[in-house]
């Protein structure tokens, strides 16, 4: 079932990817390919249904009413393509990587200088590895595009579709 919603919010992404080329001029479907668009709108309409499907299943497998479920599956897609787009957009997160402390003593986040504890969830940057408190990383990349302690260069990943 997670796995159809990720692929589902995928095939959103991609579709919106493409479609935000609008605003750069450097694709408009409505100009230059009718084709194009009605490509965009196909798959969209076929996500639309795929949602419909696992929600079908879904009410089938739990015993209850179509639309609550449906509601359900919209919003569960909607945030896994949430966090795609955040990914693919956000320097700051695209740049580093989701990580939980192992370690008794995680040591301190070089920016607030308090220490991460085990089992808390943190930001590793994608390049050095160094680790930070999410909060205080993301407020630093938007100053600065490197690492706070060996300085560097935060390097935004490209996500693959
Ligand atoms: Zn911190
Ligand atoms: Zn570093």
């Amino acid at each position: 079932m997670d796995m159809v919603k990720h692929m589902i919010a995928t095939l959103q992404a991609q579709t919106l990817d493409r479609l935000r080329h609008w605003f750069d001029g450097s694709y408009d479907p409505r100009t230059t390919s009718t084709a194009k668009s009605d490509k965009e709108s196909m798959e969209w309409m076929m996500c639309n249904a795929m949602k419909a499907e696992l929600a079908m299943s879904k009410a089938r497998e739990t015993n209850r009413d179509l639309e609550t479920t449906f509601m359900e599956v919209q919003w569960e897609v909607a945030i896994e393509l949430g966090k795609i787009l955040a990914e693919t957009i956000d320097p700051a997160i695209a740049g580093t990587d989701g990580v939980k402390i192992e370690e008794e003593e995680g040591g301190a986040s070089g920016i607030c200088l308090e220490d991460m504890k085990k089992g808390e969830e943190v930001r590793a940057m994608g390049v050095c590895g160094h680790k930070f408190h999410d909060h205080c990383i993301f407020q630093w990349v938007k100053r600065k595009q490197n690492c706070p302690l060996c300085r560097c260069a935060l390097e935004p990943k490209k996500y693959t579709f």
